[in-house]
């Protein structure tokens, strides 16, 4: 089986099971696990931050974000294609009433910051209180630099709101962007790390931030149940995304760009190269063709792709070059029926 759904379905590797089989684990709720202990701590080190948290999800550690930065009545400034408003089943409006201010994304997938502060409310008991901005670095595979990073920083900061990191992502953005992760948590209050999409961990994410607001997301991580017992085979597993599996998405990015060209040879497909900053590949496809039918085509041939035109196809570690040129010879006869 090829899947080209998500960087989501890469499996563990043999050394996270092993380390998942030996993990010494206790009552995490009780703060008795020391696999999860272990890996809060050296994430907390070594990306700069007092406290690490380890959550069941992605969307949990977000959630916990910005109730952790919001209260009822205030408001979050975002992407209108953001995950955490897009994706995330509007959980920070539903269980914490902090309304989102989603803001047109640019082509590139920043916030224009110009634009961004027309949306910060003054103070008046008309208005929500406008108390954080979140932004998504990776975002649709694009990557902000770090300039621009600094620059949100800098508004953030400006205009008395804290900044959060969606950064489910955030390792492909470091290895694109050549630089260490904690160049890039450098600029925020909280960022939020997925170890099982491109970094193949099982299960799991981590919240990043200072002491009290960690302390604030344990409760509410509690409160929405997130509390986790014996879990700390899972944080071993994703001990080891974190010390060796950053590194290789680099191959990811090298065959995300290999699969665009390939479509680029393809007739009634195209791929913009420019596009593929990551592991993501966007093909489009000509007028004739209905990408349902091509996506039930493929996966009658053991490929699995998410239909859509564009196409969003995710390179991730499960996915060699080779499974790239059987998907391309795959697709090719399909298109020629
Ligand atoms: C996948 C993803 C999440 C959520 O992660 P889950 O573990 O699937 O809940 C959050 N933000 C971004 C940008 C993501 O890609």
């Amino acid at each position: 089986m090829i899947d080209l759904r998500s960087d989501t379905v890469t499996l563990p590797t043999p050394q996270m099971l092993e380390a998942m089989n030996s993990a010494p684990v206790g009552d995490d709720v009780f703060g008795d696990d020391p696999s999860i202990n272990k890996l809060e701590q050296y994430a907390a080190e070594r990306f700069g931050f007092d406290e690490a948290l380890f959550t069941s999800s992605g969307t949990q550690a977000n959630l916990l974000a910005i109730l952790g930065h919001c209260g009822r009545g205030d408001e979050y400034l975002c992407g209108q294609d953001a995950h955490n408003y897009k994706y995330e089943a509007g959980g920070a409006a539903v269980l914490g009433s902090v309304q989102p201010q989603p803001i047109a994304n640019a082509a590139d997938g920043s916030i224009d910051l110009e634009l961004a502060k027309k949306y910060i409310k003054p103070d008046d008991y008309h208005f929500a209180r406008t108390r954080l901005l979140s932004i998504e670095n990776t975002i649709g595979g694009k990557v902000l630099s770090m300039d621009y990073m600094a620059k949100a920083q800098a508004f953030a900061f400006n205009n008395n709101l804290k900044i959060h990191l969606d950064g489910a992502r955030m390792m492909n953005a470091a290895v694109a962007l050549a630089v260490k992760p904690e160049q890039i948590t450098q600029f925020f209050d909280s960022v939020s790390i997925c170890l099982s999409k491109g970094l193949a961990a099982p299960v799991g994410s981590l919240l990043l931030g200072d002491s009290a607001f960690i302390a604030r997301a344990r409760r509410l991580r509690k409160m929405v149940g997130g509390g986790m017992r014996q879990a700390g085979s899972l944080a071993a597993a994703g001990q080891v995304a974190l010390e060796s599996m950053i590194e290789r998405l680099a191959d990811d990015h090298a065959n995300a760009k290999y699969l665009g060209e390939q479509l680029n040879t393809l007739e009634e497909v195209s791929c913009n190269l420019d596009d593929i900053e990551t592991n993501m590949v966007f093909a489009e496809f000509g007028p004739r063709i209905n990408p349902d039918i091509i996506t039930a085509a493929l996966l009658e041939r053991d490929i699995k792709v998410l239909s859509g035109n564009p196409m969003r196809l995710v390179l991730h570690k499960d996915i060699s070059k080779q499974d790239i040129d059987s998907f391309i010879k795959e697709l090719s006869q399909i298109l020629d029926i």
